[in-house]
């Protein structure tokens, strides 16, 4: 593909975004999958560098190189915009859920499942992180993004350093996931740590649906029991006659858990292998469904159980 070149230094240009490594692909199949992702950065960036070199945008300020970017904060698909924090809450010792500020009666406008990408610029480098809001997707006025900070993330990094009021740039919707009500007779939710926002979603979908017969089973895995994130809003989800929830506790002993498990906790503890996951899904007849979302390992793994019992790719979809 023929490309501008705008490292030129009469304008002052965002920097542009860095291709990722073969290794930063987890050869999953994912669509879109990092290089696709890193296309649609370059394009976005080739516009605002185009913007700048047409002067659309104010220039007094050469060292801020967020001139270039629209500051009304609705959502957009091809250009980010910014968002104001209005509260950070701590959920567990190392996660952290965002608020952000929307105009007021406006939602954020996503589909169940969907994410919305984070960008970051400092230091002459760009870092995009995709999230998934976990607040109810027509909650008006705001949404939430539940972060989880790893001690040496790149994104955590600058996510930790954030307050109230700091804007941050934002562009989406993302993701190809689409439900329908009683498409599936079973949705099994298979999630690690973070990986539960887009499976809120999902269950929020099915439960404020009368008409939903969609039984869900959520399988959620963590280290401690204290690492459960949005665990109240779980436990009022397992109210539901259609809502089953297994919590497994991967570095945690039954004894410790006994003094903080709450009422109606199910929880089991080790690991989910393949034997694991066999018992708890029993029979999956073709009109069950199953939803991956964790880490790339936790992915891998589940993939590979679901792929050694039988089921094929068009019965699950991988966040
Ligand atoms: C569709 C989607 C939705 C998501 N939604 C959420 C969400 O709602 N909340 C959330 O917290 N996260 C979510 N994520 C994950 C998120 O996008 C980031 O990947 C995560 O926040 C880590 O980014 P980071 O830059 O802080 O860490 P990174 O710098 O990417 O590192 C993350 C971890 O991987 C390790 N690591 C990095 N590079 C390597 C390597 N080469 N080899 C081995 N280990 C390595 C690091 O040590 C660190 O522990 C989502 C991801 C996807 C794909």
């Amino acid at each position: 593909m023929n490309r501008m070149d705008y490292t030129g230094s009469m304008w002052h240009f965002p920097p542009k975004p860095e291709e990722p490594l073969q290794g930063d692909c987890c050869g999953m199949g994912c669509r879109p999958c990092v290089f696709d992702r890193y296309e649609q950065e370059v394009h976005l960036w080739e516009r605002e560098c185009e913007r700048i070199r047409r002067g659309n945008v104010a220039t007094e300020n050469p060292g801020d190189t967020n001139v270039s970017l629209v500051q009304i904060p609705t959502l957009s698909e091809c250009e980010y915009r910014y968002f104001s924090i209005s509260s950070i809450k701590q959920e567990s010792c190392d996660t952290y859920v965002l608020r952000f500020q929307l105009p007021d009666g406006k939602c954020l406008g996503l589909h169940t499942g969907q994410h919305i990408i984070m960008r970051v610029i400092g230091d002459g480098r760009v870092i995009t992180r995709q999230y998934t809001p976990v607040s109810p997707l027509h909650a008006l006025g705001y949404f939430d993004l539940l972060i989880k900070i790893y001690p040496d993330g790149r994104m955590s990094r600058h996510v930790k350093a954030l307050k109230t009021g700091d804007k941050v740039e934002l562009r989406g919707p993302c993701g190809r996931f689409s439900y329908s009500p009683n498409k599936w007779q079973r949705l099994v939710l298979l999630a690690a740590g973070t990986g539960i926002a887009p499976m809120i979603q999902v269950i929020r979908q099915v439960i404020i649906n009368e008409r939903d017969d969609t039984r869900l089973l959520l399988v959620y895995t963590c280290k401690r029991y204290e690492d459960l994130l949005l665990k109240s809003q779980l436990e009022e989800c397992s109210a539901y006659w259609n809502v089953t929830i297994l919590y497994i506790l991967t570095q945690d002993s039954p004894e410790r858990v006994r003094s903080l498990k709450r009422y109606g906790d199910n929880i089991h503890h080790g690991r989910l292998d393949y034997h694991l996951l066999s018992q708890v899904l029993g029979n999956i007849s073709p009109d069950n469904y199953v939803l991956i979302c964790g880490t790339t390992s936790f992915e891998k793994d589940m993939i590979s159980y679901l792929v050694d019992s039988g089921i094929s790719s068009h019965n699950y979809h991988k966040f």
